[in-house]
């Protein structure tokens, strides 16, 4: 099928407002181009949009639309290149693929995702099958993708009791679609999603994930052209909501001295929402500081990094800048409030402690997490998962030509 057939919604990029200034990309912290150089490449995707190896450092962070002084959209286009790429493949990459969830109404069956829900205990499934099933309550929580991988911890929490749970196995935003160049396919998830959403009646929505409230918040208004009919509360802001009315307490300081670590889609959803994660994280007990690129210049954990071409080398070589800021900020604590950083800084950033902001904030209140994340790190050794992502293995480390 032709991209043309593809165009089910706005690609964003506004050609007619460019002047082919190139600060969008020479401003760029994943790239070292010359002024003249950025102008060069934006003059020549400007006229033709496709696919350029000059645009292969770019991750999709967003963070150049607030440096275009037309709003033109720079990152928009970047989205667009990549979807050239991405048709001209003759296959998607199987690494890629395999962490995508939500494409099980495309025809694709087995993700990591879907891998970990299959591999959980009785109870597990129940909760899952329960968040399936739509809902009545004055707010409704939406679990995202990662976040449902520990159902106990968000169906157990005292604090949480008043808030229906939501969330199936294939629901998600399409963030991970999205960011690897499906642009179509992402935004028919999303899309997905807000119907899904629409099958519960309630007054209010409360996101426990960035991206989710990103991507329903900010990608589909814009490019869908979709206003959510009802009001969207981050969870952080829920939290806090509670606490200053009394509804909740904090029984459990946490005494944490942490380097709060913003993710790509927190500058995306606004400073409100940064102060609200600080606020929070205060509340609770942690004494933060922040990181040398925090708010409009967060640096990716590396799994955007990861999304060009579902390889290794791509994420080792964002991740490692986002390590550098790890060292300059002097801390051996890090928070994160998005889950799958605080995964890949659990992983792949030996030397730090990796924090969840989330499961903080429950110990804080509640007193006890049900499943923290160290029973997912030990789901992930089991060997169904372990042999499934070996299998993956080959797709994620040989190397390419771009
Ligand atoms: S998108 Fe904006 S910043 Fe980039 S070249 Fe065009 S006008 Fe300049
Ligand atoms: S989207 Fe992010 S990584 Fe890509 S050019 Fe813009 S600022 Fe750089």
């Amino acid at each position: 099928m032709s991209l043309d057939e593809h165009r089910l919604f706005t690609r964003g990029f506004s050609a007619e407002n460019c002047i082919q200034c190139g600060k969008c990309i020479a401003g760029c912290q994943h790239t070292d181009l010359t002024p003249q150089q950025a102008r060069d490449i934006m003059k020549k995707v400007t006229i033709k949009p496709q696919w350029y190896p000059e645009l292969s450092f770019c991750i999709r962070c967003g963070k150049c639309n607030y440096r275009c002084p037309k709003d033109a959209r720079p990152s928009d286009l970047e989205y667009e290149c990549l979807e050239y790429k991405r048709r001209a493949e003759q296959e998607f990459p199987s690494s890629m693929a395999y962490a995508i969830n939500g494409m099980g109404a495309e025809g694709w069956s087995a993700n990591f995702f879907r891998d970990v829900y299959k591999g959980l205990g009785k109870t597990d499934k129940n909760i899952l099958r329960a968040w399936a099933t739509p809902k009545k309550s004055k707010d409704l929580l939406f679990i995202g993708c990662t976040d449902r991988m520990l159902p106990r911890t968000w169906e157990e929490s005292q604090t949480l009791r008043n808030a229906a749970k939501f969330g199936g196995p294939d629901d998600c935003c399409g963030v991970w679609a999205i960011q690897g160049g499906l642009l179509d396919e992402g935004y028919r998830i999303a899309k997905r999603l807000v119907n899904r959403l629409l099958e519960n009646r309630f007054d209010r929505l409360v996101l426990g994930c960035g991206h989710c409230q990103k991507v329903l918040t900010r990608m589909i208004p814009e490019k869908l052209g979709i206003v959510l009919p009802f009001p969207v509360i981050s969870i952080y802001d829920y939290f806090l909501e509670m606490l200053e009315t009394g509804a909740a307490r904090v029984t459990t300081p946490l005494n944490l001295d942490a380097v709060i670590s913003d993710p790509c889609f927190g500058y995306e959803n606004g400073d409100e929402f940064l102060n609200s994660v600080r606020r929070l994280a205060t509340k609770i007990g942690i004494n933060i500081s922040e990181l040398p690129h925090n708010r409009e210049n967060a640096v990716c954990c590396g799994y955007n990094g990861y999304f060009n071409n579902g390889k290794v080398a791509n994420f080792v070589k964002t991740a490692l800048m986002k390590r550098k800021d790890f060292a300059q900020s002097g801390k051996k604590h890090v928070m994160s409030y998005c889950p799958g950083c605080h995964l890949f800084n659990h992983y792949f950033q030996p030397g730090y402690k990796s924090h969840y902001l989330l499961e903080d904030v429950l110990l804080a209140l509640d007193g006890k997490v049900a499943e923290p994340f160290s029973v997912l790190y030990r789901r992930l050794a089991r060997p169904r998962i372990a042999w499934n992502l070996a299998s993956v293995a080959k797709s994620a480390l040989l190397p390419v030509k771009e």
